[in-house]
């Protein structure tokens, strides 16, 4: 049999259960990432520990490699291109540069027809000043680039709140004022596409957020059949546009009346789609690795009901508590030093099975 190996960009948890999957299906893994004896490597076949633009790390990679996938959206897309040339790249370098920058991507997504909070570009004091004026003085204020679990963001919520200086406090970048939306939940859908434009969707998920940090996600999400159906759609609409290969999370606000607005995606195997590892025979992880590889997409069915609950810092004490439990998978990431904000494990605990 021959030996394929998988490259992956970034070494975090992510890149670890994607390493974990790949090695089920008896593929290989090499892991490029700058820090030593990172999550990923210590699961994987090999590490590469170098930057991830490092021009000579990425000709290896692409040497020792028959594929190359990421597992975080910032990884610079000139090296995306550079792979690209000499070994296949999933997903596409596109969904890199869409997803890199939240006025393209939501630009991206209002091309695409599906709907986002209302936008305005803000690059000076007065620009966002004139933004919050059309805003009725609300709004969240969110750096373009660089911003995850909340971080790089300031939220407006009347117009007595003054906004002086913010533009600064932000650090002077490209920002965006999004509109507040007033939303009554939260969900996510985690999507396939294949080599041949085959889509599978997993159930939304219903997330809790606790200081801009996915907390929970739980399933059922609710939401209406409709409402579910439309996420399911949106996400194969972005997925078509993109011509994407991999799984992809999307994250909307569900509003009282049932209508979603997209929030933000993530090409790549998110966070809130732990939960398929234990409530699904095929999980995000391993529809991915099916994916890059051109092999047949898993059926998403979920068979139960689950809660995924993330362990942030000192949780990380309690996992004696959860091991003790029948009904809960534990995940633990492979961090030696837990740090405040830091995740360093995940729980499901099965409910149910599922009545679907
Ligand atoms: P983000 O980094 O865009 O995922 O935002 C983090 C969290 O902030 C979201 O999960 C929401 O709970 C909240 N949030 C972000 N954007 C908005 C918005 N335009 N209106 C209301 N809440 C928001």
């Amino acid at each position: 049999m021959t030996v394929i190996t998988i490259g992956i960009i970034g070494g975090g948890q992510l890149g670890r259960m994607l390493a974990m999957a790949a090695a089920r299906l008896n593929f290989r893994t090499v892991i490029l990432e700058p820090q030593a004896d990172c999550p990923a490597a210590q699961v994987a076949s090999a590490q590469i520990t170098a930057a991830y633009d490092d021009p000579a790390a990425l000709e290896e990679l692409a040497k020792r490699c028959d594929v190359v996938t990421y597992e975080f959206e910032n990884v610079p897309v000139a090296a995306a291109e550079t792979l690209q040339r000499a070994v296949p790249v999933y997903p596409p370098a596109k969904a890199l540069e869409v997803s890199q920058d939240r006025l393209t991507e939501k630009r991206f997504l209002n091309s695409c027809g599906i709907a986002t909070a209302k936008f305005h570009a803000v690059d000076s004091q007065a620009d966002l000043e004139r933004a919050l004026a059309d805003f009725g003085g609300q709004g969240v204020l969110k750096t373009c680039r660089m911003g995850y679990d909340g971080k790089g963001q300031r939220v407006f919520r009347s117009a007595e709140e003054s906004p002086v200086g913010a533009y600064e406090a932000l650090g002077s970048v490209p920002l965006i004022l999004e509109s507040f939306v007033a939303f009554e939940r939260e969900i996510s859908v985690i999507a396939a596409r294949a080599w041949d434009g085959t889509v599978a969707c997993f159930d939304p998920a219903e997330n809790i957020h606790r200081n801009g940090i996915l907390h929970t996600s739980t399933l059922p999400a609710r939401i209406s059949e409709a409402t579910a159906r439309t996420a399911r759609e949106s996400a194969e609409k972005l997925l078509a546009a993109l011509d994407y290969v991999g799984v992809i999370g999307m994250e909307f606000f569900v509003m009282a009346d049932g209508t979603l607005i997209a929030n933000e995606i993530a090409p790549r195997v998110h966070n809130s789609g732990h939960w398929t590892e234990a409530a699904c025979i095929v999980s995000q992880f391993e529809q991915h690795i099916r994916a890059v590889t051109g092999l047949t997409l898993g059926n998403p069915h979920r068979h139960s009901d689950c809660v995924m609950t993330n362990l942030i810092g000192d949780d990380i004490l309690d996992v004696p508590a959860w091991l003790a439990r029948k009904d809960v998978l534990v995940h633990l990431y492979g961090k030696t030093e837990s740090r405040p904000g830091r995740k360093m494990g995940h729980v499901t605990e099965l409910k149910s099975p599922s009545q679907g």
